[in-house]
């Protein structure tokens, strides 16, 4: 019980020292968490130094399993504990929205930068187990890709992605429809105690703005529509970018693209990406370039089949976007096996990128197509087979613009993989579904870690090849301008 009680007092006064509670509500964040584990009650002495925090999480969590506030003890339990835990000792979200709003009309950097140290004062945003993550530049045909090994992401099928969005909405009020309904804000399922979001405006709909706990790149932001609706890429999609990047010119956002295959691992759920981070796809070199009234149109040298648009005139810019969006659903090349229906099924759509420099808007679309055949039956711009053991799921927004985002278990099989390469081992069966690859890895005499790192790096450039709808190759470059052409030529100015 000492444990605990120490351990609650340190729990405080780390919220305190960290401005997440001020004096006046020390004493009630102890009444609740005295409450919680039914301890007498302590003075509280706030000259005391304070501990590591994750320490201190450790011992209050595994002391309240002790005492059967939670079970069974998995990861997902003792994380919705720890968010609980962390509840008590942090603002209401009220007063986290009222900061926010108060804090952007002085700067809106000002106000993303409370609530994202915010996120990771409390641990929503998981920062010790981020340090674990790998990560490295490989430099290939399109200038540097920047690759991660993340450990926190369970590898999703697409399969289950396309089940997921067929499956009917849970009736329960208490559980949110899915992890980005705005009702997990402050709730014990998907361990959101800890969660706070804001309201934003976007093409005159209310929106919320929140951190992924994730955070595959700097700032990691995820921006969630108020009511649980699919994702839908059209013509207001560019709006909403659009009004975003004027609100907050330091980030960038994004949307995943709304069919599945070549969307992200969400589709029932409209949302975007936001973040400071800076993409490989922005130092793409150009192939060609074009101009309607004020914008310039560029293809870019990107595996991804990847317009970049840029202009000062929002209207004229969102209008050219829209017009290459619909075209594109329209588009067909038998040859490229480029075909965008089956019977009535749509196989075509846009992965959109915004971003503001000065008074400069500069739009990415990323052409999509998710159409299977009997050759390629996981998709025909998707990986294709001989990659999956590197990576097997959707190429998602991110991955689009560069960074791969690998599974956790990677981490281990390339360990072994090194082991195998310099003979410390035999191929076990972990590593069965990378065996012709460690046999082409022998021939071509690889044997440390940065050179297996670098072959992964190609295998992720190659898995972005395949999704590229209008290959690099002769052909595909000279129908990707016949088309450009004709959308620009027909299109309302
Ligand atoms: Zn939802």
């Amino acid at each position: 019980m000492q444990d605990i009680k120490q351990a609650i007092k340190q729990l405080i006064l780390y919220a305190k020292s960290h401005a997440l509670i001020d004096d006046s509500h020390m004493e009630i964040s102890k009444q609740k968490l005295i409450h919680l584990y039914q301890v007498d009650d302590f003075a509280l002495m706030s000259n005391e130094k304070t501990q590591d925090f994750f320490k201190i999480l450790e011992v209050l969590v595994h002391q309240g399993f002790q005492l059967g506030l939670y079970a069974p003890d998995t990861i997902d339990e003792r994380d919705a504990f720890e968010a609980k835990l962390m509840d008590l000792v942090m603002p209401s979200p009220d007063e986290v929205k009222q900061q926010f709003h108060e804090k952007y009309k002085v700067k809106p950097e000002l106000a993303t930068n409370y609530l994202f140290q915010l996120s990771c004062d409390v641990n929503y945003i998981k920062t010790k187990r981020l340090k674990e993550n790998i990560h490295w530049i490989y430099s290939g045909k399109y200038g540097n890709l920047e690759m991660t090994i993340n450990l926190a992401k369970p590898e999703k099928d697409p399969k289950s992605i396309a089940l997921e969005l067929s499956n009917p909405v849970i009736q329960d009020i208490n559980i949110p429809k899915c992890v980005l309904c705005k009702e997990n804000e402050q709730n014990y399922h998907n361990a959101r105690m800890n969660l706070r979001i804001v309201p934003i405006d976007l093409g005159d709909e209310l929106w919320h703005f929140q951190y992924s706990p994730y955070q595959y790149y700097q700032e990691h932001a995820i921006i969630l529509h108020d009511d649980h609706r699919p994702m839908c890429i059209w013509h207001k999609t560019f709006e909403y970018l659009l009004d975003f990047v004027d609100q907050f010119p330091s980030y960038f956002i994004g949307s995943n693209a709304d069919l599945p295959i070549v969307g992200g691992s969400i589709l029932n759920h409209d949302h975007f990406q936001a973040g400071r981070h800076t993409f490989p796809i922005e130092y793409a070199e150009v192939i060609k370039s074009y101009q309607k009234g004020s914008v310039t149109i560029e293809h870019i040298k990107w595996p991804l089949s990847t317009l970049k648009l840029t202009s000062t005139s929002r209207n004229e810019l969102s209008l050219l976007a829209s017009q290459f969006l619909e075209g594109w659903k329209q588009y067909e090349n038998i040859d490229l096996d480029i075909v965008p229906y089956s019977k009535h099924i749509p196989h075509q759509t846009i992965t959109p990128i915004v971003r503001k420099k000065a008074q400069i808007y500069q739009l990415y679309l990323v052409l999509r197509n998710n159409r299977t055949n009997e050759h390629y039956p996981d998709g025909i711009f998707h990986p294709h087979t001989d990659v999956h053991h590197i990576k097997k799921e959707n190429i998602g927004l991110i991955e689009a613009m560069g960074l791969a985002i690998l599974p956790g278990r990677l981490k281990k099989e390339l360990d072994l993989i090194e082991d195998v390469l310099n003979g410390k081992k035999q191929v076990e069966d972990s590593l069965v579904k990378h065996q012709a690859w460690i046999q082409f890895l022998k021939s071509e005499q690889i044997k440390t870690y940065e050179q297996l790192l670098h072959q992964v790096g190609i295998k992720f450039e190659r898995v972005l090849e395949d999704s590229g709808v209008f290959k690099l190759d002769q052909f595909g470059i000279s129908a990707m301008d016949q088309w450009i052409r004709q959308i620009i030529e027909t299109s309302l100015s």
